[in-house]
């Protein structure tokens, strides 16, 4: 018994040092395989964004509006200088309506229209083929509002560019849109063309937006599907079609089946009972 423990104690410095040499390899395991995933999650982002797709984001603080336009060149394209950058900038200033000499003004010097059009002007210097916009009129008054959706569509009809305009203004989305495709719990529950969905909507969700749009009218009827409940937690979905504990027509399949999208009249709709609802 007495030579067992002789030689477990012999053998504790080898062990521990075993064990730490085991906790390292496991650290550093991780360490490395975390920055491998950043560097190959960022290179083909950017391969991939840099040519198809600009995000439309908000004026960054602290920076002349030169280096927020210039900004996404120096990831998308190295290879320019200083001047090929600075011309570039020009241009796209250019077509978003912005004079030149706003060049040196910082984001708190610019009017909200002019906040957004460089935003704008900086998620196309790169070109994309496809201009995400999340709200990007929502906090403009009506006037400018309009330049910046004229803007929009010029730039559209000028470059083939493909907008997806994010919005809760059925009115601007009204205006802007070919297509519009709405969505509940984020999940698609009509996409229709942009004057079908607003002449005959064919989900109920659809239809109590719709209903839910003021009329400068004060004794207007209101609309005949209004909407009552809470929005139910995206991460706990209530089970069959999400839209279920606050949609009037509800049946037994729908708390159960969750309604795949299918086309109905030129739209796409998910709803079970689409083809029978009168709405
Ligand atoms: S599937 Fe049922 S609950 Fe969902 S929108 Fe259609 S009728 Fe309403």
């Amino acid at each position: 018994m007495e030579e067992f423990w002789t030689s477990i104690t012999e053998h504790i410095p080898r062990l521990l040092l075993a064990l730490v040499v085991l906790l390292l390899g496991w650290f550093l395991a991780r360490v490395i395989s975390k920055a491998v995933f950043v560097v190959l999650a960022r290179t083909s982002l950017e391969e991939w964004a840099g040519r198809r797709l600009g995000v439309k984001t908000g004026g960054k603080y602290g920076h002349r509006v030169e280096r927020i336009v210039a900004e996404p060149l120096e990831v998308h394209a190295p290879e320019l200088d200083a001047k090929a950058r600075s011309e570039r900038v020009a241009d796209a200033l250019q077509r978003v309506g912005l004079d030149e000499s706003l060049r040196s003004r910082f984001p708190h010097q610019l009017s909200g229209g002019q906040a957004q059009r460089v935003a704008i002007a900086r998620a196309l210097i790169v070109n994309p083929k496809v201009l995400v916009c999340d709200e990007a009129v929502a906090a403009l008054d009506g006037s400018v509002r309009q330049q910046i959706l004229d803007l929009l569509r010029r730039e559209q009809a000028a470059t083939g560019l493909a907008i997806v305009f994010i919005s809760h203004d059925l009115a601007v989305v009204r205006s802007i849109s070919h297509r519009v495709m709405v969505l509940y719990l984020g999940r698609l529950v009509e996409l229709a063309d942009g004057e079908g969905i607003f002449r005959q909507p064919r989900h109920p969700y659809t239809r109590a937006l719709l209903d839910a749009v003021p009329v400068p009218d004060p004794i207007a009827p209101g609309g005949k599907l209004s909407l009552g409940g809470e929005m139910p937690s995206i991460i706990n979905p209530p089970s069959g079609c999400v839209f279920h504990p606050r949609c009037r027509f509800v049946e037994t399949r729908c708390r159960i089946q969750l309604p795949r999208a299918r086309s109905i009249g030129g739209a796409s709709v998910a709803c079970h009972r689409a083809e029978e609802l009168e709405l």
